[in-house]
């Protein structure tokens, strides 16, 4: 049963205006719900604005040192910090150091394990929704403590999509386990399941692959292990843990926060005469080259998060909507970019810009692997009879594609 439609806005920072802003209509039973609006919406407004069920950083991108608070992916570091680790300057001095947002004074750290939080309400946030069930205290670096042997595992194994992440998954247990009104969480969690069991079973066989069966079976034993819980027993099955992954994997959101580009776009609002405009233009423009050499293109901290509201926005391959992370923390931004009327649906992408211009056969096949879907939007639709014609020149060069995607993969874990 779909609980009702108010719930869906429980997490939208304020949830009456967005109810009046949109609602959530079921379409049918292919697409699922969809996310529609109820008035002109025009191009820049934002829709709504949300915080995550529960997030959690990517593994690979905390050890790599790309420091978040264990709650909100705030970044912690200040953006003369992140330029200088990013760029291998130690000496590096950002001019307008002031327009950084972060404040070092502000952070508390876990007093039993010393993980960092961006504030005082964080870290209390955190404590009262999962960290009690998850804190590692003084073994936070055993690595034989069930957790960190959960989160070798992981580490070890490469799954993907990359949003899929074991510790949203271990957050939601631990979410279950300790919060007082737990019948309301469960109703949540179950907001995202819109599909059958023994398509759930196809989804997770799908998104795992054949050769991930017996890791699948470690990782369940390893989840078990540090989480087990009797209340929660139908998630630790074979079938319910598989489900498990499905629902985090379909539709988990990728969030990125970072102290720089929050320095950027402060310094991009400054009122300037056009020679100091050109001189700092040039100095970030310096800045992102360096890092490139240095680091590549990982400048963010990652991770990723269940949003309820969002998680009913569809995908096009022509979005009029797209999601964002302004505030430098888990608080995704929907806005419009385009004008949209009464009664549209509002659809995002779940390709990137440079994905959403590939051949429609490529982008399928993004959408399968990753979103488990095939796409049905306007774009794609009109490109139908092309797909009918596809020759085995176009198959060559969307496998020559796939190559260079599972490659992308890999480095932004890394
Ligand atoms: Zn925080
Ligand atoms: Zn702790």
């Amino acid at each position: 049963m779909a609980a009702p439609q108010d719930d869906m806005f429980s997490f939208c920072v304020e949830p009456t205006k967005v109810s009046n802003y949109v609602e959530v209509k079921f379409i049918d039973k292919i697409k699922g719900k969809g996310l529609f609006a109820k008035k002109a919406i025009k191009k820049g407004d934002t829709i709504f604005v949300e915080r995550p069920l529960v997030s959690a950083q990517f593994l690979w991108n905390s050890l790599y040192k790309y420091k978040a608070c264990e709650y909100c992916l705030r970044a912690l570091e200040t953006a003369e910090d992140n330029a200088r680790r990013l760029t291998g300057i130690p000496g590096l001095s950002l001019p307008h150091p002031e327009l950084c947002s972060v404040c070092p004074e502000m952070h508390q750290a876990c007093p039993q394990c010393q993980v960092m939080y961006c504030s005082i309400e964080c870290r209390q946030s955190a404590a009262d929704q999962y960290h009690r069930t998850l804190c590692l205290g003084s073994s936070q670096d055993d690595p034989d403590h069930p957790i960190n042997k959960l989160k070798d595992a992981w580490r070890s194994m490469h799954y993907p999509p990359e949003t899929t992440s074991i510790m949203l998954m271990a957050r939601m247990v631990a979410t279950i386990k300790q919060v007082p009104d737990k019948g309301r969480w469960q109703k949540f969690f179950s907001q995202f399941c819109s599909r059958a069991t023994n398509e759930e079973e196809e989804i997770a066989h799908k998104l795992l692959g054949e050769k991930f069966q017996g890791q699948l079976t470690l990782l369940r034993t390893l989840f078990a292990t540090a989480l087990y819980d009797d209340q929660l027993s139908r998630w630790f099955t074979p079938v319910g843990f598989c489900s498990l992954f499905s629902l985090v994997g379909t539709n988990g959101q990728g969030i990125g926060t970072s102290s720089l580009s929050k320095w950027v776009h402060a310094c991009d609002a400054l009122e300037l005469t056009s020679q100091q405009r050109e001189q700092l233009d040039f100095f970030i423009d310096q800045l992102y080259k360096d890092i490139e050499k240095e680091t590549g293109d990982f400048l963010n901290c990652e991770g990723s998060g269940l949003f309820l509201l969002q998680s009913s926005c569809n995908h096009s391959c022509i979005p009029n909507a797209e999601a964002s992370f302004p505030n430098n923390n888990f608080l995704l931004h929907l806005s419009a970019i385009g004008d949209i009327n009464p009664g549209e649906e509002i659809c995002i992408s779940y390709l990137d810009c440079c994905q959403r211009d590939r051949s429609r056969h490529s982008r399928h096949k993004i959408l399968r692997e990753n979103y488990l879907f095939v796409c049905s939007c306007p774009k794609c639709v009109s490109q139908m009879d092309e797909l009918d014609l596809t020759s085995d020149e176009e198959e060559g060069e969307a496998e020559g594609e796939t190559e260079g995607d599972d490659m992308e993969d890999e480095m932004t874990d890394v």
